[in-house]
């Protein structure tokens, strides 16, 4: 390992899991095409089970993508133009998107600095200041387990509890992240009223393609996911309500379960890296980098953190950044600009200075490598790396 010499280290490199499986998947996927069922059939069911026991949850649903998990489950909620949704100003523009493409208004929520999830406080300080009107039209609190670290859950459930607010996890970056809720320890999607999971090549579960799964412990919500995942048609041509195309492709669903029973080592091996990185910035003695914070990691959880991204705070970002592209590191922003600072959402008329924490954490996150086959020489090459730039 010392003398190893390192030339790039990508912020991904799905080559290296896909040798190991290369035959299974393979595998799966030709007894898809030989089966000709080309749409839903049996690989959907299997997946939609195992999914849905790997979460502890009754039902799942397998859609399109994470965005249509998202979209389809405001629409199970029947979310209406005029409707608000609240969610969190710092994520993936999809969990904030959806809501607009329902014409129903988007109501942003700073974050805590620690974690980079919606801060509970926020979320109440907002809902205190809606009028009674306004909070009837609240049809769902969106919560994003950012990075691969759950939200401060027991906290905002309880708060939408109070409201009768459901509460929709957008758990595209923690599939599989655990939690305790009161002494019980949950998965992600076994938290709140509704789950959903994204199965984007380059989440910790990722297909060969877009996919992505609703899960949900509510029958009824789960019979009007299923309902309006096929253009809400309960029987042939009787469309009793609006749906879409949200279904989940079958080669997808037959790649992921080929996948999935090594999920939990692939967290594993994230975790580890992460631990590395960490050690690694004390070692160097480089304070200015803030590492990620995994808070529940004492609760006796194995999936406390499952390091989707491995997301630094780091002074001179955009310095650093560009350092580390000339050195063949890749580092990437997630999220560069907060949402209220979107274009799309000036209409919503929010203040540039409206949510600080969000705005600080788009100024200074820059996210490492951190996928599993990672090696300690590429990560000491990183720091080092780093340590450079600062010296
Ligand atoms: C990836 C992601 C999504 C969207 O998932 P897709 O499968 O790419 O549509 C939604 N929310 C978050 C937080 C994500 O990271």
């Amino acid at each position: 390992m010392e003398n190893q010499k390192i030339d790039s280290v990508p912020l991904l490199d799905l080559k290296a899991q896909l040798s190991d499986l290369r035959d299974e998947i393979v595998q799966a996927v030709t007894e898809v095409v030989d089966s000709t069922q080309y749409i839903m059939g049996p690989k959907v069911l299997s997946l939609e089970k195992a999914i849905a026991d790997y979460s502890g949850v009754t039902h799942a649903i397998g859609v399109s993508s994470g965005t249509d998990a998202l979209l389809l489950s405001l629409m199970a909620l029947d979310v209406q133009p005029g409707d608000c949704v609240i969610t969190t100003d710092f994520s993936f523009f999809a969990t904030a998107g959806v809501i607009a493409r329902l014409n129903a208004r988007p109501v942003f929520v700073d974050i805590d600095p620690v974690t980079f999830n919606l801060d509970p406080e926020q979320l109440e300080k907002v809902l205190n200041t809606m009028s009674s009107e306004e909070k009837k039209r609240v049809k769902a609190i969106i919560v994003v387990h950012l990075y691969g670290q759950c939200a401060d859950m027991s906290s905002i459930v309880s708060i939408a509890e109070r409201y009768q607010i459901p509460v929709i996890e957008d758990a595209a970056q923690a599939i599989g992240a655990e939690y305790m809720m009161g002494a019980e320890k949950k998965r992600t999607g076994n938290l709140g009223t509704m789950g959903c999971f994204s199965f984007f090549p380059s989440k910790n579960l990722g297909g060969i393609g877009d996919a992505g799964m609703v899960v949900t412990n509510d029958a009824q919500l789960a019979d009007q996911l299923r309902l309006k995942r096929v253009h809400g048609a309960k029987s042939e041509y009787c469309h009793e309500v609006i749906g879409g195309n949200f279904r989940i492709d079958p080669i997808q669903a037959a790649v992921l379960e080929v996948k999935l029973p090594h999920l939990d080592s692939w967290h594993h091996g994230r975790q580890q890296n992460a631990e590395l990185y960490t050690a690694l910035f004390e070692q160097k003695g480089l304070s200015q980098i803030i590492p990620p914070q995994p808070v529940y990691q004492d609760q006796g959880l194995s999936n406390y953190h499952i390091y989707n991204q491995y997301m630094i705070r780091a002074p001179r970002r955009d310095e650093l950044q560009k350092f580390l592209t000339q050195n063949q590191v890749a580092a990437r922003v997630y999220y560069p600009i907060a949402f209220h600072r979107l274009e799309c959402f000036q209409s919503l008329g929010y203040a540039a200075d409206a949510f600080p924490e969000s705005e600080k954490a788009s100024n200074e996150v820059l996210a490492l490598p951190i996928y599993p086959e990672l090696t300690d020489a590429m990560q000491e090459y990183v720091v080092e790396k780093i340590a450079e730039f600062y010296q």
